[in-house]
């Protein structure tokens, strides 16, 4: 059914102050867990080949090339990959990365959490690298002949849109060809964004809107687009493995704390969670078990709302007609909602594209277009 497959790595050389993800489990269990994985994958093939495949955390270069071999030939013996799969792994500067071994082991493209060029914003995130180290690592993996994608994070205290600027300038100049950028969310900006997203007000910072045009800007000047409202690329260089989930297609999701996404089962797709626990998951699979995981058929409205969320954060025309079929609406309503948008400048009217200024609010238009539809 899925031919994308997400597998969690939960380990990292340290905690970094603004991190939600699931990650820090013992580094004394890494060199347990290609075997545990290599289980779960027996268990969960499905006879599907895999047209991408990424490892994501955590910090799954802390692995190295020797184990992601291993959980390569897993994947291939369980799932099969694609000869022009996608294989991309997650990694910190702060890891000693063999990138040619990596890509003896089938990985064709690599995720490094840069965050900022600047060594006293690094500090202040908590990152275990200097801005040197990031910029080594990346052109480390650029002359081992793997596709680079560069994390950067903005909106926080001591960016400003020059920095973000000549950050983008910096690893455009590298050679990179992706770039991901993500406005720093701590628990509490989240918590209040919640707030702000229910009362369908969320709209991005006047200082985080001005760094997102900066970057937007200084990339498209060096031949980037942005097909997503925070990832950038060079074209050709788009993530594969994230366009199926921005697409509502199925993946499925490996490892301790990992999300799948089955849209075949239900009306409307299920969503579901492994236990975020490499305690539990290694005991279920010692058993001979699947790991726990909780499962959600997504609602009418539930799946509604994440369609429209999706598609307004992406530079590419909406589908009326797709989304009133799928969803039994009144195209008619639909229609005369997303010209209200156009009229406000949200959207293009000529292509139903979201403009800039679209994408920066994509989670309070989906909530503001759910209430109409209703
Ligand atoms: S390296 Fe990434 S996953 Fe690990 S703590 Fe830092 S932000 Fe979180």
């Amino acid at each position: 059914m899925a031919t994308s497959l997400y597998l969690h790595v939960p380990f990292c050389v340290s905690r970094c102050g603004y991190c939600s993800f699931y990650s820090g489990e013992p580094l004394s269990m890494l060199s347990e867990y290609p075997r545990l994985v290599k289980k779960e994958f027996a268990l969960a093939k499905d006879g599907e080949k895999l047209s991408t495949f990424y490892m994501g955390g955590g910090t799954p270069g802390l692995l190295g090339a020797k184990a992601i071999g291993e959980i390569m030939e897993a994947a291939q013996k369980s799932f099969g990959l694609a000869p022009s799969s996608e294989i991309t792994i997650e990694t910190n500067p702060c890891v000693d990365n063999d990138f040619a071994a990596l890509r003896g082991a089938g990985i064709n493209r690599v995720s490094i959490g840069a965050q900022a060029l600047d060594d006293e914003i690094l500090t202040r995130l908590g990152r275990a690298h200097t801005s040197a180290e990031a910029l080594a690592s990346i052109a480390a993996a650029l002359k081992a002949g793997v596709s680079v994608s560069a994390d950067l994070i903005y909106g926080h205290a001591g960016s400003s849109p020059a920095k973000l600027s000549r950050w983008a300038k910096e690893l455009a100049a590298l050679g990179v060809g992706h770039i991901s950028a993500y406005s720093l969310e701590t628990p509490k900006s989240r918590k209040k964004a919640q707030g702000l997203r229910r009362a369908g007000i969320k709209k991005a910072g006047a200082s985080e809107e001005a760094q997102h045009k900066a970057l937007l800007e200084t990339l498209s000047a060096e031949g980037f687009h942005c097909y997503e409202v925070s990832n950038f690329a060079r074209p050709g260089f788009e993530s594969r493995h994230n366009k199926v989930y921005w697409s509502g297609e199925s993946y499925i999701g490996a490892g301790p704390g990992a999300h799948g996404f089955l849209k075949e089962i239900g009306p409307y797709g299920t969503r579901y969670e492994n236990s975020p626990s490499l305690e539990k998951y290694r005991a279920s699979l010692l058993r001979g078990e699947p790991p726990p995981r909780k499962s959600e058929e997504l609602s009418w409205n539930e799946a509604l709302l994440e369609t429209l969320f999706l598609a307004l954060r992406q530079n590419a025309p909406l589908k009326p007609e797709k989304i009133a079929l799928r969803y039994g609406l009144k195209l008619e309503t639909l229609r005369d909602s997303l010209s209200r948008l156009a009229q406000q400048g949200d959207l293009c009217a000529k292509t139903l594209s979201p403009t800039l200024k679209g994408m920066q609010r994509a989670d309070g238009l989906a909530l503001w277009l759910l209430d109409r539809l209703l």
